[in-house]
């Protein structure tokens, strides 16, 4: 007889258990998540006029006396079920704000709305792809004070592994990089205080006034770049002072708020903690600054192509990109086992050297060597922006029977605890086998979903 191996013998055991079809049907409701939760526990629904009790559910009826939910990864790799499904929240999400739904008036398509990128300044020259044309050519040669060529003259594919790594490692300025990586998020405050200050006084209202007059809101999403530096692309949009559902002032218009950016983006300066080992370093965006309107005609980037562009990165963690690791690193070693380019681990290594100096210790640079100091989030979006993950989870219980709201008069009880995480091998087989599956079923949604990534949005 053939050896069956051990996670044959364990999908057998799974399949002859009593409770199978159940089991199936949890797994099928995490849509196949790779790293599910098991919960224990139980709710109660009672009427608070007569005190009957309406609805009672406890895990101690199922497989294994335990509700399993979905682990909610954005990354692909840790979870691709959960990444498709986060993908299509991220997209619902930003489309709302641009053509209204999900609770956002449709009034919003009208408003004067923005694509821009902002990029980080350069840290010193890398290789780079450009469509057959030669690597930074230079005529005259000439080496840096460590002997290397300052040009390089090869048309670098741009899946050349050499395309992003600089030039000399030794002339490029990875603590800039780094501390640049770990202001970001304060280059962004700015860069919208910016928006807004620039915006009124170009009316001539006080900047105090601004909120009195118009909203500006905002999703944005960061990118790695090749030579693993984080951009940042936003869409941006003015309305009236309460938000959404409020036209903006006339004075609002696409070419004041492009110009807003602009500017503000060209001026933002933040200045690092003095630090006798670095100095201060002034901080700035780059000068690559991209903005495009997105116009209601539809001429030029359809507002599906742009949240559909957003949605793409929110699936990528720091390992994909190549610019960082999917998991924190605990010490300067673990440092060599991730698979990374040496201009990655240098960078990783600049972050926690850096990180045990007592003046950048606010940055908490160890903790986020993983991605190489950077500390945002990948999608943010002001409040008023448009709905949120939590509305949009809510809405797909709802339509899936579970969680249904209270009806008025009913009170609800639940007690949950965490007992577990993960499949046994077998199990992990068959969730991967519901997931296919679900993916093969949803393929029309997402084809439509790739068709409008498929637009060429240029350089970025
Ligand atoms: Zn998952
Ligand atoms: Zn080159
Ligand atoms: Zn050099």
């Amino acid at each position: 007889m053939r050896q069956l191996s051990e996670v044959d013998r364990d999908a057998i055991r799974l399949a002859q258990d009593p409770k199978f079809t159940r089991w199936l049907e949890q797994i099928a409701s995490t849509g196949g998540c790779a790293h599910p939760v098991h919960l224990s526990g139980s709710t109660t629904t009672w009427s608070t006029a007569t005190n009957e009790i309406l609805h009672h559910y406890d895990t101690r009826d199922e497989p294994g006396e335990r509700l399993s939910v979905r682990c909610r990864n954005r990354r692909a790799t840790v979870c691709a079920p959960c990444s498709r499904l986060h993908a299509g929240d991220t997209f619902h999400l930003v489309r709302a704000g641009l053509l209204g739904g999900k609770s956002v008036p449709e009034s919003v398509r009208t408003r004067p709305r923005l694509f821009a990128t902002l990029t980080a300044p350069s840290f010193g020259p890398v290789h780079r792809a450009a469509d057959g044309e030669p690597c930074r050519p230079r005529r005259d040669g000439g080496h840096c004070e460590h002997g290397r060529r300052l040009g390089c003259g090869t048309a670098h594919d741009s899946a050349d592994p050499l395309v992003g790594q600089p030039l000399c490692p030794d002339c490029y300025d990875y603590p800039a990089h780094v501390l640049w990586h770990a202001h970001a998020g304060k280059l962004w405050d700015r860069f919208v205080i910016g928006v807004r200050r620039r915006l009124a006084s170009s009316v001539g209202l006080a900047q105090s006034d601004f909120p009195a007059h118009a909203r500006l809101s905002f999703a944005r999403v960061a990118e790695y770049q090749q030579r693993a530096a984080v951009h940042v692309h936003a869409v941006v949009r003015l309305d009236g002072p309460a938000g959404p559902d409020d036209e903006p002032p006339a004075w609002g218009t696409v070419a004041r708020l492009t110009d807003a950016i602009r500017t503000s983006a060209a001026h933002v300066l933040v200045r690092t903690a003095y630090s006798p080992a670095v100095g201060e370093l002034p901080l700035a965006w780059g000068a690559q600054i991209d903005v495009r309107a997105l116009n209601a005609d539809r001429d030029s980037m359809s507002d599906d192509a742009v949240a559909a562009y957003v949605a793409k990165y929110v699936t990528k963690g720091a390992r994909e990109t190549g610019a960082g690791a999917d998991h924190r690193l605990l010490t300067w070693d673990d440092i060599d086992a991730v698979p990374a380019t040496r201009h990655v681990r240098t960078l990783m290594r600049t972050c926690w050297r850096l990180g045990g100096l007592a003046e950048y210790e606010p940055l908490r640079l160890r903790a986020w060597t993983h991605t190489l100091g950077y500390r945002g989030h990948i999608l943010t979006k002001s409040r008023a922006y448009s709905t949120t993950y939590a509305a949009l989870r809510a809405e797909r219980a709802e339509h899936q029977g579970l969680g249904q709201p209270p009806d008025a008069g009913s009170a609800t009880d639940a007690l949950w605890r965490y007992v577990g995480s993960g499949h046994t091998p077998g199990a992990a087989l068959i969730a991967a086998g519901v997931a296919e599956d679900l993916a093969r079923n949803g393929a029309i949604a997402r084809a439509e979903l790739n068709s409008a990534t498929g637009v060429a949005l240029g350089s970025g």
